[in-house]
């Protein structure tokens, strides 16, 4: 069996940040809104009992929320983003290895504890004490399997926020309560499809055969399969199987002390990131940028800090995406300590055809979505990185070191191999 692996959720994050500086709201109906005040992103226990479904459009409810006595925010992502930084600070004191999976969500790497659940009741009474955030805690072998627990943990009032999944019974009992849809990587259009090969529950996809899913699927659900069997093969750095959230951070191959650089570097994530995104068809209206110094070098100064960006509406332009970035960059950069790691986390996102203008503020235009596309054409057919805006570098010192990486033989026409 692998080593215990936990995912730490923040509880309702966005609706939690606002009641922390209003604690009257405690126990009162909350809902947090997209950009624009257009719809639900985040709602209180008591708003979700009341019915409150996320996407609820504000102009549609908001007679009927009134009559609920409903507290209303729209969305402050420079708040959620400071608070992320002190959550993921005080996570950080409880694993040498911390892995940031969106603006409330992070991996820890527990292998090694004697006692993984205790540790995670004492984050988590930490967590409460030190931020005043509620947390869930989902423990297993595998990431897939840890989302899982912290589900159960979540849905289960007696588990005091905290589930350990760690035998085969334990897991084969907390899937038999799930959905499909609620199993991490299965979007929505996958269950009708699995439906049409006989599969309707997550018990009757952990034991497919991940050959079989690769063939008639992707390699993402076979990976998704395989995590539910036990076996860890889920690296965020390369590939997340979900698409609420999409994170680039990467540790760099040395230190890099001057703010260009760090610009460079963030640029470049951020063009990885706007792809990624596109290839979905999806837009974001924040994002959050993180620098972190090297964690394991505590005889070095420290320092971790965030910054949320709001844009004024949706977007997957990589241009307007890069000028938000550099300037949270700005906000956070402080000279003077050697930075091992940066990163964008775009927020929220929703489909781009969605997106709504309005007298002032216009969508991506279509001459700046046919450019986008261009370059993601290019950079497809002629390598990565082929066309890329000027501010991410053109020497790339801080490149992670992959001297040893072997080219991409079957994804790029330039690493084809000759025979
Ligand atoms: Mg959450």
């Amino acid at each position: 069996m692998g080593s215990p692996i936990a995912i730490v959720d923040c509880n309702n994050f966005y609706a939690s940040c606002e009641r922390l500086f209003q604690p009257k709201l405690n126990g009162l109906p909350v809902v947090v809104l997209s950009n624009n005040d257009g719809c639900a992103i985040a709602r209180s226990n008591e708003a979700k009992a009341l019915g409150v479904k996320m996407g609820d459009a504000y102009h549609l409810n908001k007679d009927q929320w009134a009559k609920w006595g409903m507290h209303i925010f729209s969305s402050n992502y420079t708040l959620y983003g400071d608070i992320s930084a002190r959550v993921m600070r005080v996570l950080s004191e409880f694993t040498p290895d911390l892995e940031i999976y969106s603006i409330d969500e992070a991996f820890l790497g527990l292998s090694g504890f004697a006692d993984p659940e205790g540790h995670a009741r004492t984050l988590r009474e930490t967590v409460a004490q030190r931020v005043g955030i509620p947390v869930c805690v989902g423990i297993s072998t595998t990431k897939t399997l840890a989302k899982v627990a912290n589900r159960t943990a979540k849905k289960t009032p007696d588990s005091g926020g905290v589930c350990y999944l760690d035998t085969e019974a334990k897991q084969t009992a907390a899937l038999a309560r799930l959905a499909l849809d609620d199993i991490w990587g299965v979007g929505y259009r996958l269950p009708r499809r699995l439906a049409e090969i006989g599969i309707t529950t997550p018990l009757q996809l952990r034991d497919a055969c991940p050959t079989m899913i690769r063939q008639r699927f992707n390699v993402v659900l076979q990976r998704t399969v395989m995590e539910l069997q036990g076996t860890p093969c889920i690296d965020l750095e390369q590939d997340s199987p979900d698409s609420k959230t999409i994170c680039t951070s990467r540790s760099f191959g040395r230190y890099v002390e001057g703010y260009d650089e760090m610009a460079e570097a963030l640029t470049s994530y951020v063009s990885r990131s706007a792809e990624k995104m596109r290839k979905q068809g999806l837009a974001t209206p924040a994002i959050m940028v993180l620098v972190q110094t090297n964690k394991h070098k505590p005889e070095q100064p420290q320092y971790y800090a965030t910054r949320g960006v709001k844009l004024t509406i949706a977007t997957a332009d990589t241009g307007r995406l890069i000028r938000a970035a550099l300037w949270g960059l700005k906000q956070i950069y402080r000279p003077g300590f050697r930075y091992k790691k940066t990163g964008v986390l775009f927020l929220d996102l929703a489909p781009a055809a969605s997106v709504q203008g309005s007298l002032f503020l216009r969508p991506d235009s279509p001459e700046r979505v046919r450019l986008m596309q261009l370059v993601d054409e290019l950079n497809a057919r002629h390598g990565r990185d082929r066309v890329r805006f000027a501010c991410s570098g053109l020497d790339r010192g801080w490149k992670l070191k992959a001297e040893f990486h072997s080219p991409r033989y079957t994804t790029r026409w330039g690493e084809l191999l000759n025979v």
